[in-house]
């Protein structure tokens, strides 16, 4: 089963060709990371233009790597939710249009199903039941994947998400956008123990995260340190956020799954990509003889590969949408 995918969700432009869900024929990612620097984050007017732009260039250049034509693909698959309506629109508009001109079927795809498809494709052992901690630039959730396609959220953030942290720390301290990769980066050369940043840890939603007091715990170190003209390590303070947040991200992943009996943990989303998480995370999981895999940096961030991955599995189950299908940019996971 060959399958063209396309994801256009956000600020990458990317189409890829994928065999049986692991065979990886292509994989092009236009980013537009240099557009959007300048202004600090995502531009949405901007990105749907640049994805108008790059979709035909990449897609042609997603077959031609892949040795394939149109008549070689079995179906064509495209990230409809959630995301910006009108980059979602970009990519859904196109794979209708090519679904229909060649008479293939159409399958839409959950994003964030996925960032959790991306495991699949290097560890052919991983299967369903297993618990998934999805960490990105809009999601901080915690996952039960029951089976391809069936999802239960077992908890999520209730303010900021992770990789959204990560980024306002980053501009704070003068590390620019994207400031994950940064922020993971300067951290090597600093003390995570340097400041004590807040956990939060809530009692009533054990599975539940907030981010926003550390990420204004940051911002008032910052502000002090100014007031009273005393110099700001960094690094010091990369490493001290990087820390408390990642320490609750492992304590409560490891907490529901105790709880809840799973024997295996996923790592899934942009985040993924973090160092300091992967290694903590990894630690904790030997340590509790619980299973544990991530995807490899390329398909951590946002790719058309992992679309094509989930979209392989939505075949395989019969799943086909018709030419009504519509971008959702608050689209939920499927139960
Ligand atoms: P979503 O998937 O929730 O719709 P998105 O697609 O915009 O959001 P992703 O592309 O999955 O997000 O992830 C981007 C995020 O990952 C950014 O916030 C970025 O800073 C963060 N990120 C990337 N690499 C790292 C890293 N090494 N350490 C920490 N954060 C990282
Ligand atoms: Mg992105
Ligand atoms: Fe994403």
């Amino acid at each position: 089963i060959r399958i063209l995918a396309i994801e256009t969700s956000c600020d990458e432009t990317s189409a890829a060709v994928v065999e049986n869900g692991t065979r990886i024929l292509s994989n092009v990612i236009s980013s537009q990371i240099d557009l959007h620097k300048k202004f600090g984050g995502v531009v949405p007017e901007l990105a749907s233009r640049k994805h108008m732009e790059k979709m035909d260039p990449v897609i042609q250049e997603a077959l031609e790597q892949a040795g394939t034509t149109f008549r070689d693909l079995d179906a064509v698959a495209v990230t409809y939710g959630p995301g910006l309506v009108g980059a979602l629109l970009v990519g859904v508009s196109e794979a209708k249009a090519m679904a229909y001109a060649m008479g293939k079927p159409l399958i839409g795809i959950h994003h964030i199903e996925g960032h959790i498809s991306a495991n699949y494709i290097e560890h052919p052992d991983l299967k369903p039941p297993f618990l998934c901690l999805v960490v990105s630039g809009g999601h901080t959730h915690l996952v039960h994947v029951k089976d391809y396609g069936h999802y239960g959220v077992i908890g999520k953030t209730r303010d900021d998400a992770i990789g959204e942290a990560f980024d306002k720390v980053a501009r704070a301290i003068g590390l620019g956008y994207p400031g994950g990769p940064a922020i993971d980066r300067i951290a090597r050369e600093g003390n995570p123990d340097a400041i004590r940043f807040p956990r939060a840890f809530m009692e009533d939603g054990p599975y539940d995260f907030s981010f926003s007091g550390v990420k204004s715990a940051v911002l008032n170190y910052l502000n002090q340190a100014k007031m009273r003209g005393e110099t700001v390590v960094v690094a010091d303070v990369a490493a001290s956020f990087q820390k408390a947040a990642v320490e609750v991200l492992v304590k409560k992943t490891m907490k529901a799954a105790k709880n809840h009996g799973f024997d295996t943990i996923a790592l899934a989303g942009g985040v993924a990509a973090n160092s300091w998480l992967r290694e903590s995370l990894g630690a904790a999981c030997k340590e509790a003889g619980i299973g544990f895999h991530h995807p490899s940096m390329l398909f951590c961030t946002d790719n058309a590969a992992m679309i094509g991955t989930a979209a392989y599995h939505a075949y395989r189950q019969g799943v086909r949408h018709g030419l009504d299908l519509n971008a959702v940019p608050d689209l939920k996971l499927p139960e």
